[in-house]
């Protein structure tokens, strides 16, 4: 239902994903979750992720008071495969915990592709679709994350904005679209991305709407656009006009 994502300069990022998810509750939802490259000074503390069924206030009252980041993606969860509950919400992680995925939409070949994947001996947690994108990024081979989702959209049939976090890519978050909303915000030394500008617009009015069957890497200091087939796209940003 709806995505927020931040990469920057800041280094407490559950407040703001927080505050996006509020902007975006207009639009109904049953469950939400927040993920983040965790933090400690200047150490990595790894992934992190809290979900609770209900409302945005209800995961803030989840989330531990060491929770700090600089990177994170969060979501508001409108139920289409799998009961809304706190394991159905996303962000969904894949065996080892490296990958979070926030997805809005449906894949409409997921209980295929989660047949191969228990047959390889995989363990699902929830009962979503969204879960499988997890695993198979996980299990993609492919040396830089952009060729893992890369790899892993391909497999997928179906409406997808998603986007990625990976344990051993603390530096960007992945994104990508096909048939549902995913708008990058352009900030100074940081980056937003979101399904609606609604949770932009108190950052920045710089957004670059993608296409679909389009990606994109979000950096903190800088941003690209690609097709699934990995062509770059011409990504000029322009300015919104937006009565908050
Ligand atoms: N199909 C996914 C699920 O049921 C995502 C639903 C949404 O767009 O929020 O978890």
């Amino acid at each position: 239902c709806g995505i927020v994502g931040y990469i920057g300069r800041r280094d407490d990022v559950a407040p703001l994903l927080l505050e996006g998810l509020q902007r975006l509750e207009y639009r109904g939802y049953d469950s939400a979750g927040i993920a983040i490259h965790g933090k400690s000074g200047s150490k990595s503390t790894g992934l992190k992720s809290v979900k609770a069924k209900g409302r945005v206030r209800d995961l803030e009252a989840r989330v531990p008071a060491r929770f700090k980041g600089s990177v994170g993606i969060a979501h508001t969860r409108w139920a289409t495969h799998g009961a809304p509950n706190d394991e159905n919400a996303h962000p969904h992680l894949d065996a080892d915990s490296k990958v979070a995925v926030v997805h809005n939409g449906i894949f409409d070949n997921a209980s295929d592709l989660r047949a191969r994947l228990t047959a390889d001996g995989v363990v699902f947690l929830s009962e979503t679709d969204t879960e499988v994108l997890a695993h198979l990024i996980g299990r993609s081979e492919a040396d830089t994350l952009e060729g893992k989702v890369r790899e892993a959209v391909g497999q997928i049939e179906g409406t997808y904005g998603v986007a990625v976090l990976h344990a051993d890519f603390p530096d960007r978050i992945v994104v990508a679209r096909n048939g549902s909303p995913v708008v990058l915000g352009i900030g100074e030394k940081e980056m937003f991305v979101a399904s609606d500008v609604a949770a932009l617009v108190s950052h920045t009015r710089q957004v670059v709407t993608l296409d679909d069957g389009e990606m994109a890497t979000l950096k903190a200091d800088d941003f690209r656009t690609y097709t699934t087939e990995g062509s770059r796209t011409s990504a000029t940003p322009t300015t919104v006009e937006y009565e908050a």
